[in-house]
């Protein structure tokens, strides 16, 4: 968890601001990782994006400056959204082919697009669910510098 703080001081004749974060490391996790996962925030606080590129996680959250160097989500996400996307996608096309027997080209025009979207398109939340699920449980060994 992370705690923003903030601190006037009287040094001497001079007033002196501080403006502190506080992280608990140790500390439960209490963010719901499928929540920030699936919005791609940063696990720790809910505050940062997860991702500084497509896929990219970024080393360093600004808000509460936990180091996410160490993770590794691998082939997880991938392997996760093909099989849940081709289970899905082989369903609705056998359907509509034992519904309406469908010309070819229209396998084309609507399934290609249907994979591709549906794939790219939940590969970020996927990723930052399964890191997200990663720190929570495994935050002592492999999070930490
Ligand atoms: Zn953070």
């Amino acid at each position: 968890m992370a705690f923003p703080f903030h601190l006037d001081l009287l040094v001497g004749r001079r007033l002196v601001a501080l403006d502190l974060i506080v992280v608990n490391l140790q500390s439960e996790v209490r963010l719901s990782p499928h929540k920030t996962g699936l919005w791609c925030k940063w696990l720790s606080c809910g505050i940062g994006k997860l991702f500084s590129c497509f896929l990219l996680v970024k080393k360093v959250c600004k808000s509460c400056g936990l180091n996410l160097n160490q993770h590794d989500s691998r082939d997880e996400p991938i392997f996760f959204v093909m099989s849940v996307v081709g289970f899905v996608i082989i369903i609705l096309e056998m359907s509509v082919k034992l519904s309406y027997e469908p010309a070819y080209w229209v396998y084309l025009a609507v399934w290609v697009p249907v994979i591709l979207i549906s794939t790219i398109g939940l590969l970020r939340p996927i990723k930052g669910i399964i890191i997200g699920l990663q720190y929570k449980y495994w935050v002592n060994q492999n999070f930490e510098n």
